[in-house]
């Protein structure tokens, strides 16, 4: 077991961002004094935050016991006290409005571990089908809309840059959001691959790049389906395996006659030659690969956007080819669902049923206006698990007057957040070099599980994700429910159907493969888990729900003479995960405020020169921060980061309209205007 007065070298995961890339931590004298890359590990490429580890581990700003409000001021108590004061507000909630009254809602850090399926059976236990996590806002448009082409369940498909002879890198900046991809994807552009950048910003690679397409913010999937407008029209389509794979090629073919390259360039910014040099391009290369950002998520069509991009890659023939995009099915692992106790379709987000059914849980996002207007139903209880709402879910201003309202909320974090400020009670955590975790890298293109091993016991009351589900569940009664006293017994009832064992992984610190990631057309062999058993260009499923069954374009024309630019929120910043990490100064060093980025053009116009403070407004709100002038944006564009407690991006943008599938808010749609401050 870890302890004080040893030198050694853990094998772990860096999980300041989702990407797990495998890290060895020096410890020495109980202390962590430096982090390296697992030469073991095949995601070992690390980014600038992995160096802060230590720093977040032992910043004086940690809250390292549990404390409840008292009066408006906090209290610290024991773990006892804090989970009895939670356990009988929670189950007077239940008796006088029922079960359904709260919500559950967890954070990224807690993706793939084993806190989401602890969360998820407390919930049932309770009564409660409202468990949530972040899924609500980030990834599951993808994972849906391509789910929805090739399997029942979330399967996004993941870029293969061995081999390929073309690069279409779509809304994500690999310089900011994964270092390691950026430089694959220039290591195949070394080999010869053709390079395609679709992103409003001059990203670094769009700088490298044979084109670099403009869009529209928001009009990604117009533009996918101009591109097969031209490849079909064009015939530059795999015709043996769409006939083979393939369900509804016919209607896809006649649904897209209407997006010539002439109209797209109306919808898009994108001039008409340029959507036929693309489309050409990409279905010329054999193989070609797309990697999405999540970017096209948060539009009001995500889903669609998805849908299209994975309609491309697979009547182009690049799907599951290496070089092309590959699918990985995640090793069965034990769940930890209770079934048949809450009855989905009383979620609060009943409304999305698709998202419900492939992300197994509902969407957090009709939650704040349930928490004020009472309907459908009263919601008097949120437990949030290591996320900061206030400030990461769109309109800010609903997000802080649903959380204020609240009976009950209890926060659980490292920090006190602007979320954790509003609570009742706060819950102290572990930092990940403190517990131990598996991950499984499917989603991440390689099916591996790999354990990152524990390195420190956590500090005086902070406790592991699981254990406060675990330990809640039993106070109110749930005992026979959470029998494991410990980690290593969680994960291994856990790992149970997997064939590997806790021992194994610890064995292999760089992981098991446990298929061949050079296995190429798996449908081939295992066939393709959707009703139809065949690639579902029309989805008889979205066709059942009453969605459009075809990948379809949602026009969104909401510029006006007020609000004449679109905001892009959200944009990956490499020093920062989301809301995290400001408060570590190493980072905090390499971007010290928040900017607005504007083209020289308008800002010409505006008597904007940069470097001044500017007042930036939408229908929705405003918030002040610097002026960056830079060429490397559409004139037409605005862009800022999210997660900056002092100019909110999220003031300004709105939960509608939203994409009707997966209910995300369309953040990279928002209107807005700019000026100096003062004019
Ligand atoms: S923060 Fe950087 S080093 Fe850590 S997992 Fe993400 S990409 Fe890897």
């Amino acid at each position: 077991m870890p302890g004080k007065n040893d030198t050694r070298v853990v094998k772990s995961f860096c999980r300041m961002c989702g990407k797990c890339c495998g890290i060895d931590i020096q410890v020495e004298n109980g202390r962590v004094v430096k982090i390296g890359a697992m030469k073991e590990h095949p995601v070992n490429r690390l980014c600038v935050k992995a160096q802060a580890i230590p720093d977040l581990l032992y910043s004086p700003q940690r809250i390292t016991h549990p404390m409840r409000k008292v009066g408006g001021a906090w209290q610290e108590i024991s773990w006892d006290e804090a989970l009895d004061i939670i356990t009988e507000k929670l189950a007077g909630i239940k008796e006088n409005y029922g079960a359904r009254a709260l919500v559950v809602h967890l954070g990224e850090p807690t993706v793939g571990t084993a806190a989401t399926g602890m969360a998820a059976r407390f919930c049932s236990l309770y009564g409660t089908p409202n468990y949530t996590s972040g899924a609500s806002l980030c990834f599951a448009a993808k994972g849906i809309g391509h789910g929805l082409s090739i399997s029942r369940h979330m399967l996004p498909l993941s870029p293969s840059y061995e081999n390929t002879r073309c690069v279409v890198v779509w809304g994500h900046n690999p310089r900011q959001a994964d270092i390691g991809e950026e430089a694959d994807i220039i290591a195949a552009q070394k080999r010869g691959a053709k390079l395609i950048v679709v992103d409003p910003r001059t990203i670094p690679l769009a700088k490298r790049a044979d084109i670099h397409i403009q869009v529209r913010p928001g009009t990604d999937c117009a533009l996918a389906l101009g591109l097969l407008n031209v490849i079909i029209g064009e015939g530059l389509y795999d015709a043996d395996f769409v006939g083979r794979w393939m369900l509804g090629f016919d209607k896809l073919a006649e649904h897209v006659r209407e997006y010539s390259p002439e109209v797209i360039e109306k919808i898009t910014w994108v001039p008409a030659d340029t959507v036929r040099h693309f489309a050409r391009m990409y279905a010329a290369s054999k193989p070609a690969t797309i990697t999405q950002g999540v970017s096209l998520d948060h539009c009001i069509n995500g889903v669609q956007n998805s849908r299209a991009i994975s309609t491309l890659v697979a009547v182009t023939g690049n799907l599951d080819v290496i070089g092309g995009n590959t699918y990985n099915t995640p090793l069965k692992q034990k769940s930890l669902r209770v079934k048949g106790i809450v009855a989905v379709d009383e979620a609060i987000g009943a409304d999305f049923p698709i998202f419900n059914k492939f992300v197994s849980e509902t969407t957090a996002m009709p939650v704040a206006d349930a928490i004020i207007t009472g309907k459908p139903y009263p919601v008097k209880a949120m437990i949030i698990q290591a996320c900061n709402p206030a400030l990461t879910w769109p309109d800010s201003s609903k997000a802080r007057q649903a959380l204020e309202k609240l009976d009950l909320l209890v926060v659980s974090d490292l920090f006190m957040t602007e979320t954790a400020r509003l609570a009742d009670i706060f819950l102290p955590a572990a930092v990940f070099p403190e517990r131990k975790f598996i991950a499984d890298y499917a989603t991440k293109g390689i099916p591996l599980l790999a354990l990152s091993q524990q390195a420190l016991e956590p500090p005086a009351d902070c406790m592991e994700d699981w254990w406060l589900w675990a330990e809640l569940g039993r106070k109110m009664g749930y005992a026979d429910y959470f029998p494991w006293q410990n980690a290593d017994e969680l994960f291994a009832f856990l790992l149970e159907p997997s064939g590997v064992t806790l021992k194994q992984l610890e064995q292999n610190p760089g992981g098991i493969p446990y298929s061949q990631p050079e296995q190429e057309r798996k449908y081939e062999q295992e066939g393709l888990d959707t009703p139809s058993g065949k690639i579902e260009l029309f989805s008889p499923t979205l066709a059942d729900y009453g969605y459009n069954p075809l990948p379809t374009f949602t026009s969104l024309d909401n510029l006006s003479e007020r609000y004449p630019f679109t905001l892009i929120t959200g944009s990956r910043v490499v020093a920062f995960s989301h809301s995290q990490h400001r408060n570590v100064a190493r980072l905090r060093k390499l971007v010290p405020e928040p900017v607005v980025e504007i083209n020289p053009e308008p800002a010409g116009k505006l008597g904007i020169t940069g470097g001044e403070q500017v007042a930036l407004e939408s229908p929705k709100g405003s918030i002040t921060l610097k002026a960056v002038v830079t060429p490397d944006i559409h004139p037409g564009v605005l862009s800022i980061q999210h997660g900056w407690e002092e100019a909110n991006a999220n003031i300004l943008t709105a939960s509608d309209p939203h994409d009707p599938v997966s209910g995300y808010p369309g953040l990279k749609t928002t209107t807005c205007r700019v000026r100096k401050i003062g004019e």
